[in-house]
C-alpha cells in the first residue's frame, strides 16, 4: 500500500475574534489518500495556514522539506519510521511548534488508516482500552463577570456535566476578581462537581500562589497553566508551595518537556494530541509518566473540532487510572460537528465509538462548507 496524496485543509467557522483565546474558531485537518482507496483523517491544533504550507511547500534541502513530498509513495503502515523521517526532514525549521503540529495531524491520520486496514480501533491498536466510557468535562473561556459565569455553570449542569473548566479571558489581572469568578462557578456547581481553572499563562509566581491560597475553600480539581509552559522553575516553586494539583503541557511537543514538568512536580500532564506529535508521541508520554511518577496523570488537552475529540477519546480510553476528557462547549462549537455522527454526551460521559481507526466519518459537505482556499 502506498500514500498517493495528502490534503492539508484550513477550515473556518467565519470571522475570527482575536480577543478570545478560543482555538475552535478555525481548524487544520489532513486527509491521507492511498492507492487502495482507504483514507486517514487527522487534526493539528495550530495556525492552520502555516501548517498547510508546511505540508504543501516544496523542499529547500534535505532537512527542510515539505512534508507531503516526503510522504508520497511511502507505505502508510510504517507509522513510527515515518514519524522519525518527518522529524529529520523538518529538522531545520521544525523540532517544535507548527512543524510538530502538522506532524501530529499526519500521525493521527496514519493511525486512523492503520486501524481501517486492520479493522481495529486506535485504542485496540495501542494495546486495548481500559474503559469504553470516559467522563468528560465542559470547557469554556472565562467570561468577564460572575453573572456570566453563573449562566455558563447553570447551562452545563442542566446539560448533565459533572465537571467544568473555565480559563483565560480576564484571569490573571486581579487575584481578588479571579477568586470571585471561580466562586460564582462553585456556587452553581455545588460541592460535588469538579471545577478547574485555567490560568491562561497570565500569572506571576506571587499571584499564582495568592490565587491558590485564596481559592483553597473552592476545592479546585486542578489549577492549569498559570505560567508559560517552559517556565519550569516557576512550576517547581508553585508545586512546592500549594496543595492544589497543578496542570500543564498543552503547548509542548515531544516527550522531554513532559519529563521536565514531572520533575517540577506538575501532577496533571496535558499533551494535546494535535500538537505533541500525535498518538505516537502521546503514547511515549503516557509510558514515561507511568514508569516515572506514581502521582502524575495524563489528562490530555483537547479544544478544537470533533476530529481531535475522537482521537483524544481513543487515547484516553487506553490510559490507566484517572480518565477524563476535555469537551469544549464554546460558542463556535455550537456551529455544529464536522462528523457524519455527532458525539453526544450521555450523563457527563462519552462512549468510545465502534468503528475502526478513530471511529468517525467526516461529513464532507460540512468540511467543504468551512474549507478556506482549496489548495491541494
Ligand atoms: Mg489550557
Amino acid at each position: 500500500m502506498k500514500i498517493t496524496s495528502i490534503e492539508a485543509m484550513v477550515l473556518s467557522v467565519g470571522e475570527v475574534d482575536t480577543s478570545r483565546a478560543d482555538g475552535t474558531q478555525d481548524a487544520f485537518l489532513v486527509r491521507i489518500h492511498t492507492d487502495e482507496g482507504l483514507v486517514g483523517v487527522g487534526e493539528g491544533d495550530t495556525s492552520p495556514y502555516v501548517a498547510r504550507e508546511i505540508v504543501n511547500m516544496p523542499s529547500s534541502h534535505s532537512i527542510a522539506r515539505g512534508l507531503a513530498e516526503v510522504l508520497i509513495g511511502e507505505d502508510p503502515r510504517r507509522v513510527r519510521p515515518l514519524w522519525d523521517k518527518l522529524f529529520l526532514a523538518s529538522y531545520h525549521y521544525g523540532r517544535d511548534g507548527a512543524a510538530l503540529h502538522a506532524m501530529s495531524a499526519i500521525d493521527m491520520a496514519l493511525w486512523d488508516l492503520l486501524g481501517k486496514i486492520a479493522g481495529l480501533s486506535v485504542a485496540q491498536l495501542m494495546g486495548g482500552e481500559e474503559s469504553h466510557d470516559i467522563e468528560i468535562y465542559a470547557s469554556e473561556v472565562m467570561p468577564e463577570t460572575p453573572d456570566e459565569v453563573a449562566e455558563i455553570a447553570t447551562r452545563v449542569v442542566n446539560e448533565g456535566f459533572g465537571a467544568l473548566k473555565l480559563g483565560w479571558g480576564p484571569l490573571g489581572r486581579d487575584v481578588g476578581r479571579d477568586v470571585e469568578l471561580a466562586s460564582a462557578a462553585r456556587s452553581v456547581l455545588g460541592p460535588d462537581r469538579k471545577l478547574m481553572i485555567d490560568g491562561g499563562m497570565a500569572y506571576s509566581l506571587r499571584a499564582a500562589r495568592d490565587f491558590c491560597q485564596r481559592s483553597e475553600s473552592l476545592n479546585l480539581f486542578w489549577f492549569e497553566e498559570p505560567f508559560e509552559g517552559d517556565d519550569f522553575r516557576s512550576y517547581a516553586k508553585l508545586c512546592d508551595d500549594v496543595g492544589v494539583r497543578i496542570a500543564c503541557g498543552e503547548a509542548h511537543s515531544n516527550t522531554a518537556p513532559f519529563r521536565q514538568l514531572v520533575d517540577a512536580g506538575v501532577s496533571i500532564l496535558q499533551p494535546d494530541l494535535g500538537r505533541c506529535g500525535g498518538f505516537t508521541i502521546g503514547r511515549d508520554i503516557a509510558a514515561m509518566v507511568r514508569e516515572y511518577s506514581a502521582s502524575a496523570v495524563v489528562i490530555p488537552h483537547c479544544f478544537s473540532t470533533d476530529v481531535l475529540l475522537a482521537a483524544t477519546l481513543q487515547f484516553v480510553a487506553t490510559l490507566p487510572g484517572e480518565r477524563l476528557i476535555e469537551f469544549p462547549v464554546t460558542s463556535s462549537k455550537r456551529a455544529g460537528t464536522l462528523l457524519s455522527k455527532e458525539f453526544t454526551p450521555d450523563h457527563g460521559v462519552l462512549h468510545l465509538p465502534d468503528g475502526p481507526g478513530l471511529g468517525i466519518t467526516l461529513n464532507d459537505d460540512e468540511v467543504e462548507r468551512r474549507r478556506v482556499g482549496k489548495q491541494h
